[in-house]
């Protein structure tokens, strides 16, 4: 009689006949003996769609609107799913993140879950209900919809599980685990068993968009154990859990890119104490997330300081730049949003040395040329250029000794899906 928390993803319930495959999952769960509670991300691209809605009508629309516009894509898949459980036979019930008692912080499109009341989500399922949750949403101190960044479901079903006290907090997806890259990008990647925490916090942070890394840490903090698994099969997919004397004990465990950062290059900055503390203080006073930093080798009193963000902070960074460039004494900026950032993940690299010159002869003797560095005692990240991250990818992988014997398959998606999947991957 396990209590389930089970995530179905965009992909997952793209269309009627995949909302019925769910719904004849979560179904089969009950008949099992065992009592389940959906959570649900909206269906297919369609958030996408309402943030291309929403620009065509204002620049910079308004955060707290724009939490209500996206909230909606997944009311539509809670309701649709629970009609067809309902249509089986079954008994089910949607509930808004409102509803789910799911309360948040003020911070629109990125707040943090607080708490959560699940007493009526508890109530349905002692009275023998599926309850169908909306993803990616809850309501902050004003009652106002906030929504929990992009890939937020995730996050949503670990913190639910947590506050009902649920056995297993599965996550369903178009991918049958977590593995040791992309497999999309790196073919060879090989499907993990079972990671910890610490591992999948890593490379999830990392640009690993197969978990959400608020869920991960969330699912750390509170030990609730996740199950990632493939919507389309039964198979056993990958657990995310604390460290144990089961788990393998490689150097690496994985290897994960990212193509949403740019990278801003100030050019012939002054070379004095205090330049980089007014740049990066002004950057963050404006909301941009800085990731990586490097600053060259000074010549006449004068030095380029680069840094990397979020593409979606571009905008700020750039008028924030330019504010500067007098007070600074800079010659001028440059923006390169042809960049991706590639990293190497793994707790045994705290006490195995060398993985930094593995790296770099890796891509050296693949022609990729390196441009931003940054370490962590568990990952090691470098900025190459976009067209290269495929090549990157694939040769630290076999470099690290990760690749498989058999290659990915694709299961269960449509053309235009795998279509979408390598627009995603730049
Ligand atoms: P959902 O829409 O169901 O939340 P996502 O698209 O967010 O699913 O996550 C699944 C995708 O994550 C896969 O299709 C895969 O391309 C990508 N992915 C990135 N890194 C990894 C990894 N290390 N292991 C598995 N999948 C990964
Ligand atoms: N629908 C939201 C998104 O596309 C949340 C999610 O899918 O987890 O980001
Ligand atoms: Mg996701």
């Amino acid at each position: 009689m396990a209590l389930i928390v089970a995530k179905f993803g965009g992909t997952s319930v793209a269309s009627p006949e995949r909302i019925k495959m769910v719904a004849k999952r979560l179904i089969g769960m009950k008949q099992a003996g065992d009592r389940p509670v959906a959570v649900v991300s909206a269906m297919g691209k369609s958030t996408d769609e309402l943030v291309g809605l929403s620009h065509a009508l204002s620049k910079n629309p308004p955060a707290r609107e724009m939490d209500r516009l996206l909230s909606t894509g997944e009311h539509v898949s809670m309701s649709l799913l629970a009609m067809a459980i309902e249509a089986m036979g079954y008994r089910a019930m949607s509930f808004s993140g409102r509803q789910a008692g799911i309360r948040t912080t003020g911070e629109h499109s990125k707040a943090k879950i607080t708490l959560v009341h699940a007493d009526r989500i508890q109530n349905a399922v002692d009275a023998g209900i599926v309850p169908v949750i909306a993803g990616f949403q809850g309501i902050d101190d004003n009652g106002d919809i906030t929504t929990l960044g992009r890939g937020g479901s995730d996050t949503t079903a670990v913190a639910v599980a947590y506050g009902i006290g649920a056995d297993v907090c599965e996550i369903f997806s178009d991918v049958d685990g977590v593995y040791t890259a992309d497999p999309r990008v790196a073919p060879r990647a090989r499907k993990l068993d079972a990671i910890n925490y610490d591992d999948m916090l890593e490379l999830s942070s990392a640009g690993a968009g197969v978990l959400q890394s608020r869920a991960v840490e969330f699912a750390r903090k509170y030990n609730v154990i996740i199950h990632a698994r493939s919507a389309f099969s039964d198979s056993p997919g990958t657990l995310i859990k604390e460290a144990d004397s089961q788990m393998e004990q490689a150097v690496i465990t994985g290897i994960a890119h990212d193509t949403s950062e740019v990278k801003v290059t100030i050019r012939d900055a002054q070379d004095r104490p205090g330049i980089a503390a007014r740049v990066f203080s002004a950057l963050a006073g404006n909301m941009v997330n800085v990731d990586m930093i490097i600053q060259n080798i000074s010549e006449d009193g004068h030095t380029d300081i680069s840094f990397t963000c979020p593409e979606a902070d571009l905008g700020r960074a750039r008028g924030t730049v330019e504010s500067l460039l007098d007070t600074i004494g800079a010659r001028g900026y440059a923006v390169d949003e042809n960049i991706a950032k590639v990293s190497v993940v793994g707790t045994g690299m705290k006490s195995s040395p060398g993985v930094a010159a593995r790296t770099f002869t890796a891509l050296s003797d693949n022609n990729v040329n390196i441009l931003l560095i940054s370490t962590s005692p568990i990952r090691l990240s470098v900025v190459v250029s976009a067209d290269q991250v495929e090549l990157a990818v694939r040769c630290l992988h076999t470099a690290f000794g990760l690749d498989s014997d058999s290659v990915f398959e694709e299961k269960m998606l449509s053309a235009q899906e795998l279509a979408d999947k390598k627009s995603k991957g730049r």
